[in-house]
């Protein structure tokens, strides 16, 4: 595959609207029209909005259900153009909407009038969603260091305006920017499944250890920012005593909400895990299997939650497709539920 930023095919028409030039002259492959969208993450008690200032995501999981989302796939013929295939290749493209900071500066400024004018939508806000903007949910905002520079500025802006921002990685580049983040509107979260290293190195190779991850945000905390912690995805092999060691190290970055969630299968992951060789695929591959491995997962996290301490800072996050599977009641009591976080 071609790499970001060279090779004849970026010459051609790719992207969300015409390609333009930056001043050497080179193609610019994906432009945003609108920085920040909407969003239903307010069912997870995340966000209202979400900030994905990039295509693609070189952290390159193999879990990862973004390749399969509308988000990658409605791209897939231009990123086809400039020699990727969207699902084998995920890991291996990134590529920055450069005019992501104007186009934000302009959208909060429209935003920030609607007050005024009936015909230009405002800011809102739902009880779970607490009007954040969560950066990013289509890649790791924090995956290199292009898209770093970006998010910082994002974010530096989202903050001029008096926005909430929650920002979710994987990676360590956020420690250099830790005077930005220690903000009463911001919280920072990391993703830390496990601590079984040979577990991750399977699903997550590209990844820092997540003795790495917890140590940056320990920091992180010991500087002032405000903590979260993703337990997600879990895998269907996890004993409960995992899932508790996992509790217990992550308590020491005084996480005010820990977010669990199981994997959830869908085509281009399955098929990455397998060629992998993870060996639990049996248990998710049918709906059936998939649910009970669910059900059984969330049945171990809330007795290692009450046995760590922390049930009260355990945050369920129930897939939509255990609708009709699953008693309602138990969905319901999650879905759109505000976390205990206290926001400035
Ligand atoms: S860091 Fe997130 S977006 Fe990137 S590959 Fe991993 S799960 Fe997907």
């Amino acid at each position: 595959m071609q790499k970001e930023g060279t090779g004849k095919n970026l010459s051609k028409r790719v992207g969300d609207t015409e390609p333009s030039t930056d001043g050497a002259g080179a193609i610019q492959p994906f432009e945003a029209k609108t920085a920040i969208g909407k969003s239903a993450l307010s069912r997870k008690g995340l966000a209202d909005y979400t900030a994905n200032p990039v295509v693609g995501c070189k952290v390159g999981c193999r879990h990862c259900a973004i390749p399969f989302t509308p988000a990658i796939r409605t791209k897939g013929r231009n990123l086809d153009e400039l020699g990727v295939a969207y699902g084998t290749d995920w890991g291996d493209y990134s590529f920055p909407r450069t005019n992501f900071v104007a186009a934000l500066d302009q959208q909060l400024q429209r935003m920030e009038k609607a007050g005024r004018s009936t015909l230009v939508p405002g800011f809102e806000e739902t009880p779970a969603g607490r009007g954040i903007t969560m950066f990013s949910i289509n890649h790791d905002p924090f995956q290199d260091q292009p898209t770093a520079d970006i998010v910082v500025q994002a974010i530096a802006k989202l903050l001029d305006h008096d926005r909430r921002i929650r920002i979710h990685t994987r990676m360590l580049l956020y420690r250099h920017n830790l005077n930005l983040l220690a903000h009463p509107k911001v919280k920072v979260g990391a993703s830390i499944p496990s601590f079984n290293e040979d577990r991750l190195r399977l699903t997550e190779p590209k990844a820092p250890s997540p003795t790495a991850r917890l140590k940056t945000l320990t920091e992180a905390r010991r500087q002032g920012v405000a903590t979260f912690v993703t337990i997600a995805p879990t895998t269907p092999d996890m004993a409960e005593a995992e899932m508790r060691e996992t509790l217990d190290r992550v308590l020491t970055a005084e996480p005010e909400v820990i977010f669990w969630e199981p994997y959830n299968p869908d085509p281009v992951s399955l098929a990455n895990l397998a060629a992998a060789g993870v060996p639990w695929l049996e248990q998710v591959e049918s709906k059936a299997a998939w649910v009970a491995s669910v059900m059984d997962g969330w049945e171990k996290i809330e007795a290692a939650a009450k046995a760590t301490g922390c049930l009260d800072r355990l945050h369920i996050w129930p897939d939509h497709a255990l609708k009709g599977y699953v008693d309602q009641a138990r969905l319901d009591e999650w879905w759109y539920r505000p976390t205990v976080e206290h926001w400035g």
